[in-house]
């Protein structure tokens, strides 16, 4: 971006200048005053100060959660009850969802109609858990003459949910839905990188009629009020989102506790393309799969393994391809990779593509694209030929950057596509139905996709294996993580 598109551009009307807390109903500053900088990415200026959390809010807010959990109306409510604010929720997330694309664009640098896609998702994942509270059926056994028993589904009380910046209020949404329906309170930890829609959520649930002290929010550093929630003894469930790193580090925190913990981590994720393929789908979609939402994706597949038989012709294509993909302002509708979230982050990825130049051969990108001498842009950067020991193989990178690797047989792709720590999600691609479920059910991943985009469906699991992740989500599998299951056995 030039210095006169730097100085045009788009700036959301009525921005606010401070982020406080939301707790028991009220906007409230650190009790210490503390704040932090908050940065947007095409100028790197601070433009709002948040409140920066510490023990001490934690210890207001979750105190606010528990007396709303053990006095308050909410967990005592018919699901049919919490089903309607959900609904309400959802309705007022829907009508907002310019607004916060437009919000949620401006402090993460997605671009603009990928952030709105990603409201709407918000939105039905309040939808979908608001249907499925109240269509929910527990088990009863009957052991005739003898006994009934029966599973008695509890809320569990207070849960402590941490999030990271990449699709924020969508990722939020992804645990206060499922949370909240099930009857519990919760304290919301957002990612500091991007508090600004998160901030919003106060104004939408008031505005739904959620009794007060039902959802707070305490921004601040994850080494401070990320922390001070997973050592809270009144928080007995963690759901967290982020790096498997900080995934290690809370669980040891949470393990004197014994909390109930929901770890939805890293991933450095294979498309697998074999020479039957489509091919023009096949580099459709593993471009989108790691060039949408600017690579900052769990999920993107970020590895390609091609056979060998159509290696030069797709990575030939695939290079063109990337190329064309459009980078630019985030607010620009044309935009297909906006700038990425946060200086620090941009280090990273920039220092992965000086590493990947000496393990691979740079066939598109490598570096900041031309036109834009501010802002964290990224160039799409492609390496092929890259060796499975490369650390652009092996390591999480998380942006705009994909290695692309060729092999002979199945076993050989097998082995490459399993051999990282991670194990979050796969993608193949063939015209051979049996070879694709075959490999599917052999490959290390949470979830893998068939001759498909990434496309989710609300009713299957979400998580990962390996270092990607404990516990699954999504569905019933959410249900089950925020209720305890009480059996109750009667004789008769
Ligand atoms: P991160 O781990 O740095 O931070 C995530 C959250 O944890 C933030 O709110 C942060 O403040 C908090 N945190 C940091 N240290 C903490 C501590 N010691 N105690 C408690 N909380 C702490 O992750 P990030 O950089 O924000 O997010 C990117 C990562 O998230 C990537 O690795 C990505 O793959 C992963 N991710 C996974 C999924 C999934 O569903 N598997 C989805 C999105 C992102």
């Amino acid at each position: 971006m030039t210095d006169t598109a730097l100085a045009t551009r788009r700036v959301p009307a009525d921005l606010p200048d401070r982020i406080q807390h939301y707790i028991d109903g009220r906007f409230v500053d650190s009790t210490d005053g503390g704040t932090f900088d908050v940065l947007e990415p095409v100028s790197n200026e601070v433009y709002l100060q948040a409140a920066a959390g510490k023990k001490a809010d934690i210890d207001l807010a979750v105190a606010a959660a528990k007396r709303a959990f053990d006095e308050g109306p909410w967990p005592r409510m018919l699901p049919r009850e919490r089903s309607r604010i959900l609904h309400r929720i959802a309705d007022i997330v829907e009508s907002r969802d310019a607004r916060l694309a437009e919000l949620e664009s401006f402090d993460s640098g997605l671009p603009i109609t990928q952030a709105l896609g990603q409201a709407r998702r918000a939105a039905e994942n309040f939808r979908f858990f608001a249907d499925l509270i109240v269509a929910q059926a527990d088990d009863t056994y009957k052991v005739p003459g003898r006994q009934i028993n029966y599973v008695n589904r509890k809320p569990i009380g207070v849960a402590g949910l941490i999030t990271p910046w990449n699709t924020p209020f969508m990722l939020e949404s992804w645990k206060l839905g499922p949370a909240l329906a099930t009857g519990n309170t919760v304290v919301l930890k957002p990612a500091e990188f991007t508090p600004l829609s998160a901030s919003l959520w106060a104004g939408i649930f008031e505005e739904a009629g959620l009794p007060a002290g039902v959802f707070n929010l305490v921004n601040g550093l994850g080494e401070e009020a990320g922390d001070a929630l997973v050592k809270h003894p009144d928080v007995p469930l963690i759901s967290f989102t982020g790096e498997s790193r900080t995934g290690q580090i809370i669980f040891g925190n949470a393990a004197p506790f014994l909390k109930g913990l929901s770890m939805e981590l890293g991933g450095k994720s294979p498309a697998i393309v074999f020479a039957d393929a489509d091919l023009e789908a096949a580099v459709d979609a593993t471009i989108f799969g790691v060039f949408s939402l600017n690579g900052e994706r769990c999920t993107a597949g970020s590895r390609i393994l091609v056979q060998r038989d159509i290696y030069d012709e797709f990575v030939e294509r695939y290079a063109a391809q990337a190329k064309r993909v459009v980078v630019g302002d985030p607010q620009d509708p044309a935009t297909e990779v906006g700038a990425l979230v946060h200086p620090e982050h941009y280090e990273k990825v920039m220092s992965y593509i000086e590493i990947g130049k000496s393990e691979g051969r740079l066939v598109a990108g490598g570096g900041r694209p031309e036109g834009f001498p501010t802002g964290n842009y990224v160039a799409p950067t492609v390496f092929a030929d890259v060796p499975r020991d490369a650390r652009i193989f092996q390591e999480e990178i998380f942006g705009p950057v994909v290695a692309i690797t060729p092999f002979d047989t199945d076993e050989e792709a097998l082995e490459l596509a399993n051999g990282v720590k991670y194990g979050l999600a796969a993608y193949v691609w063939t015209d051979d139905l049996k070879r694709a479920h075959n490999f599917a059910q052999a490959i290390d991943a949470g979830m893998v996709w068939l001759n498909s985009n990434n496309v989710r469906d609300l009713r299957t699991p979400f998580g990962g294996v390996k270092a990607s992740g404990l516990g699954h989500e999504g569905g019933y599998r959410s249900i089950d993580f925020y209720t305890h299951q009480q059996a109750v056995h009667i004789t008769l």
